[in-house]
C-alpha cells in the first residue's frame, strides 16, 4: 500500500518512510529578477519592508512552511507562524530586534505547518488580531481530530520513533490547543484592506487547497504571499479540491506582482509563477488522462524546470508516485468537504 505523505501538512500517520528518509537541505533562495533577495542574519528581504523565513523539509521531521514578515505603521505583519518552536522563534527574535511589536498575524490557512506558531505570537503579543478563513474551526472538528485520534494510536504502539516522535507530540499538543488556530477575525471576502495600518489587498480562494486559502498582495512593494496555493517542490493535494485550486491560480495570474513567495520553497517572479501554473495544469491533465503516475511526475519536473532545484527531484517524485493514484485519481478518497457539490 502507498503510504500516506499526510504528515507533511499535519500528523503524519503512516508516517515516516520514503519521504522522510530523503535527506533535504533546502537550497538557498534564487535570485528574483530585478529584485535580488539579500541574507540578513536570518531571514531574506525579498523587498523594501519584508522579510522572508524559509520553513523547509528537514530530514525525519514534519516541515515548516514559509513565513513572512512584512513592516506595517502599527508593528508587524507576520503571514504564517511555522510549526516547529525554533521557527516562531525566528520571528519572534525578529520583532523583538527591530523594537516593534507584531501587530497582526494572518494564517494562509490552517494545516499545522502554517499555523502552528500562533500559540506563542500570541501569548507574546496578545492585542494582535488573527486574521484566516474560517476553515480552521472544520478542521479541528474533522480533519485535524482525525490526525489526532491516528496519530494516539500510533504513539500508543511505538511505530514513531524520534525525531519524528517528539513532532507528533508537538501536533497533538497543538490540537488540544486549537483555539490558537482560530482567527479573531475571519476572512469572508477578497478586496482591498489596511492591515496595521498598511494598504495591503487580501485574497481568499474558496476549497482549492483547504477550505478558505488567504494570501495577499502588497501594492507598494508588489510582493504576493501566496501560501500553499504555490509549493514546491510539488503540489501538497491533501485536502485540495484541484479543479478549484487551478482556478486560484488564474486569479493569483491576474495580480500585478514582481515577486511571489510560496508556501513552501524560493521566491519566484511573474515568469516563475507561470511556468508553475502551466505545469499544475498540465499535471491535473497527466493525471485525467491515462498516462502512468511516474510519467505524470516526470512531466511535472520537465514544467517546473528551475523552479525544483536537482536536489529535491526525488521527494516532488515521491509526492507526485502518491497524489497521482490515491487523491487525484480517487476523488472519492477526498476527505469530507475538499470539493463543493458543483466542483467535483
Ligand atoms: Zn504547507
Amino acid at each position: 500500500m502507498q503510504r500516506s505523505p499526510r504528515l507533511l501538512l499535519t500528523l503524519a500517520p503512516a508516517v515516516t518512510g520514503a519521504i522522510f528518509a530523503l535527506a533535504l537541505a533546502l537550497a538557498a533562495p534564487v535570485a528574483v529578477a530585478g529584485e535580488a533577495p539579500t541574507q540578513t542574519e536570518d531571514g531574506v528581504v525579498v523587498a523594501r519592508d519584508t522579510v522572508l523565513f524559509r520553513g523547509g523539509f528537514a530530514a525525519g521531521h514534519q516541515p515548516d512552511g514559509n513565513s513572512t514578515m512584512i513592516a506595517a505603521p502599527a508593528g508587524w505583519i507576520v503571514f504564517d507562524t511555522g510549526r516547529h518552536r525554533a521557527h516562531v522563534r525566528r520571528l519572534l527574535d525578529h520583532a523583538r530586534a527591530s523594537g516593534h511589536p507584531v501587530a497582526t498575524i494572518i494564517n494562509s490557512h490552517w494545516h499545522l505547518d502554517h499555523a502552528s506558531g500562533n500559540r506563542i505570537l500570541r501569548d507574546a503579543f496578545p492585542e494582535a488580531p488573527v486574521l484566516a478563513s474560517g476553515g480552521a474551526e472544520a478542521a479541528l472538528a474533522g480533519f485535524l481530530a482525525d490526525s489526532r485520534r491516528q496519530s494516539a494510536s500510533l504513539v500508543a504502539q511505538g511505530r514513531i520513533a524520534e525525531p519524528m516522535l517528539s513532532d507528533v507530540r508537538g501536533d497533538m499538543a497543538t490540537i488540544d490547543d486549537g483555539a490558537a488556530l482560530l482567527p479573531t477575525e475571519v476572512v469572508e471576502r477578497s478586496g482591498p484592506r489596511t492591515i496595521a495600518g498598511r494598504a495591503m489587498h487580501v485574497g481568499l480562494a474558496a476549497h482549492a487547497v483547504s477550505e478558505g486559502d488567504v494570501w495577499l498582495f502588497d501594492p507598494a512593494t508588489r510582493v504576493l504571499l501566496a501560501g500553499d496555493l504555490v509549493t514546491l517542490p510539488a503540489p501538497l493535494f491533501d485536502t485540495a479540491c484541484p479543479q478549484r485550486w487551478r482556478e486560484a491560480l488564474a486569479t493569483l495570474d491576474a495580480m500585478d506582482f514582481a515577486v511571489l513567495v510560496p508556501g513552501h520553497g524560493a521566491p519566484m517572479d511573474h515568469a516563475g509563477f507561470a511556468r508553475y501554473r502551466r505545469g499544475f495544469d498540465r499535471l491535473l491533465a497527466c493525471a485525467a488522462s491515462d498516462a502512468d503516475a511516474d510519467a505524470c511526475a516526470r512531466g511535472w519536473l520537465d514544467d517546473a524546470g528551475a523552479l525544483v532545484p536537482r536536489d529535491e527531484h526525488a521527494l516532488a517524485g515521491s509526492l507526485l508516485a502518491y497524489y497521482v493514484p490515491n487523491v487525484l485519481r480517487a476523488p472519492a478518497a477526498r476527505p469530507r468537504n475538499a470539493c463543493p457539490a458543483d466542483a467535483r
